[in-house]
């Protein structure tokens, strides 16, 4: 959805309160395509906020499904948005030090679903794990080795420690 703020940026006291959902159920974080759901609507406040401004309040709860970073299970993280943001027309996006560009990609509307996107992603968490001592899966046959070990011989010297073990042989041989 678009939201035209022409009205809220040109007239004094005008406002719009808009409810918004997800259009697409699933969003791209960081190359994996994860399930966005939302509980109830995303409330969207555009308020007038002097010449050629407004100010755009934006506030919901969003779950996301976070593939684990070890194991790929989907962990149903909660989201809770709660952000105020000053468009300011009579200067450049990037002059105001708002990321307004990202949300308001022609410059003029705003797109709710890069809003919802761009809110989602500031405060995307660095790591997700589906718990804090999850094995992952085998790198060499794939299995998740929560539901138990696979027998893979998986003691494979790292070629960067050979290196230095080589080193240290020599060290001493000399
Ligand atoms: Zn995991
Ligand atoms: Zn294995």
């Amino acid at each position: 959805m678009r939201i035209d703020i022409s009205e809220m940026i040109s007239t004094s006291n005008k406002s719009g309160v808009y409810e918004i959902t997800p259009e697409k159920d699933r969003y791209v974080f960081d190359g994996s395509s994860c399930p966005v759901r939302c509980e109830s609507p995303v409330r969207v406040i555009i308020a007038n906020a002097g010449e050629r401004k407004a100010q755009l309040e934006v506030c919901g709860d969003l779950s996301v499904d976070i593939p684990c970073g070890r194991c790929l299970t989907p962990v149903p993280t909660a989201f809770h948005i709660e952000a105020l943001h000053l468009i300011d027309l009579s200067k450049e996006a990037d002059e105001d030090g708002s990321d307004r560009s990202v949300y308001m990609p022609d410059g003029q509307t705003v797109d709710t679903e890069q809003l919802i996107y761009y809110e989602l992603y500031t405060r995307f968490p660095m790591k997700t794990l589906c718990r804090p001592d999850c094995k992952g899966i085998c790198p060499k046959c794939g299995k998740d080795l929560n539901e138990g070990e696979c027998g893979c011989d998986r003691d494979v010297p790292d070629p960067r420690m050979a290196a230095i073990r080589d080193i240290f042989k020599n060290f001493k041989e000399v």
